[in-house]
């Protein structure tokens, strides 16, 4: 159904946001609506007059959530409708038009938890701005609506999708707080669980469903998406990821095969420099001066080959190059 976001008599009753998991079939649906629409929806009546009834995949929920990092929630979704509640009338209309606008997008964009908290800070306001007391009002209006934004603000993205970070870092979720077992047909199926007020119970008990089904929610190492996996060990989301992985490890193999070949060249060239000064050290033909001579040319090798060997690990001359120049290097000592 749609819903117009403008100044218009509130809905009668409340919208509720009812979820129900299916976790043989791996699926979740979502219905957002009057709780009396939604009964009969479940009972299996098709009448267009519910906001939001749709299946995905299980989890998808807590997947595709976005932390509010800016908190436009606050400064645009609740914001403007607090303000208006305190203002005069001729400046309402403005202040509703942000609010209503930035509720509209969310509503469009299609994820559950923003359609159902657009809807309800919306349908909240509008109730508020009928009594006459218009402070008493918007205080009422501050209160309800804190649960429902504060829920979409506060949240990191880590926290929401990750059961244990959810249940580590909350002082949120160790409030109590309560959640509806709702059995629409009388029957143990469809099993829906009904949130009235925060979306917290909901997040909560999708939580506690996952990790007693022994499922987890991981971050992909390769792809950066969350998915669902049976054991806290699986760091790849698909086929084609673990692909990637497998190219990435072999790269990097690769480039230590390489990077040991050139060590193991430049430390064998300090071995032999050290021997020719070794030698020097027991001749009567070499004197002191040259002596240190020698040591001081070892010296400046060894700060020249390092930066040589930086610039082939950042790819910025070849393994050839370097080991083509270091061999030459210790005739030098000769020289002197
Ligand atoms: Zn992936």
């Amino acid at each position: 159904m749609e819903y117009t976001f403008n100044r218009h008599e509130p809905i009668p009753d409340s919208i509720v946001f009812v979820l129900i998991l299916d976790m043989k079939r791996k699926k979740e649906r979502i219905l957002i609506g009057s709780e009396n629409y939604i009964e009969l929806r479940l009972r299996g009546f098709e009448d267009d007059n519910i906001f939001y009834d749709r299946t995905a995949p299980l989890g998808s929920l807590l997947m595709n959530f976005h932390q509010d990092t800016d908190r436009t929630w606050n400064e645009f979704g609740f914001m403007p409708f607090w303000n208006a509640l305190h203002s005069n009338r001729w400046k309402q209309p403005e202040l509703e038009k942000t609010g209503f606008d930035f509720l509209r997008s969310r509503f469009e964009n299609g994820y559950p938890l923003d359609i159902y908290a657009a809807l309800r800070i919306s349908e909240g306001y509008l109730k508020a701005r009928l009594p006459r007391d218009r402070n008493r009002a918007a205080e009422i209006f501050n209160i309800e609506m804190s649960e429902i934004k504060d829920g979409l603000m506060d949240w990191t993205d880590e926290r929401i999708k990750t059961p244990k970070k959810f249940y580590e870092d909350s002082t949120l979720s160790k409030k109590a707080i309560k959640i509806d077992l709702w059995y629409p047909n009388g029957t143990p199926e469809p099993e829906c669980v009904i949130a009235h007020d925060s979306i917290l119970p909901i997040i909560n008990f999708y939580h506690s469903r996952l990790l007693s089904a022994g499922l987890n929610i991981r971050k992909c190492k390769v792809c950066g998406k969350y998915f669902l996996a049976e054991s806290l060990k699986y760091e790849l989301c698909s086929e084609k990821c673990r692909k990637e992985q497998g190219k990435i490890k072999k790269r990097e193999f690769d480039a230590r095969a390489v990077e040991n070949s050139y060590d193991r060249t430049y430390k064998n060239e300090c071995q032999h420099w050290r021997n020719i000064i070794h030698k020097a050290e027991k001749s009567a033909e070499v004197s002191p001066e040259q002596l240190s001579k020698m040591k001081s040319a070892f010296n400046n090798f060894k700060t020249v080959a390092l930066e040589k060997k930086t610039s082939v690990k950042n790819g910025q001359s070849s393994t050839k190059e370097f080991e083509d120049w270091i061999i030459v290097q210790s005739s030098r000592l000769y020289e002197i």
